[in-house]
């Protein structure tokens, strides 16, 4: 399935949120998403880091959207969150 998050540009990670109330910061900790695969909300410490470090973006998950609620209900965390990967699609 396609899911939203955002693309920290300092650890390169992308990170989503699988289910409405799955809290998901990057490793480095700067940029957190919620509310779910469609991107609710997105918590980013200044205007600054939101402007220079950070991209929305969309990417194509291998897995069913049952499959993410049953990874976040169940602790697997098996999905989440990719290192930077090399097609990606800009939403904005
Ligand atoms: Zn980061």
């Amino acid at each position: 399935m396609i899911v939203k998050g955002v693309t920290c540009l300092k650890c390169n990670t992308f990170v989503f949120s699988r289910y409405r109330y799955d809290f998901r910061r990057c490793p480095c900790k700067t940029f957190a998403v919620d509310g779910g695969p469609q991107l609710e909300h997105i918590l980013y410490p200044t205007f600054d880091d939101r402007k220079n470090w950070m991209i929305k973006e969309q990417c194509e998950i291998k897995a069913t959207e049952n499959e993410l609620i049953a990874d976040y209900q169940q602790k697997r965390n098996n999905f989440g969150w990719l290192q930077i990967i090399q097609s990606r699609q800009l939403t904005q």
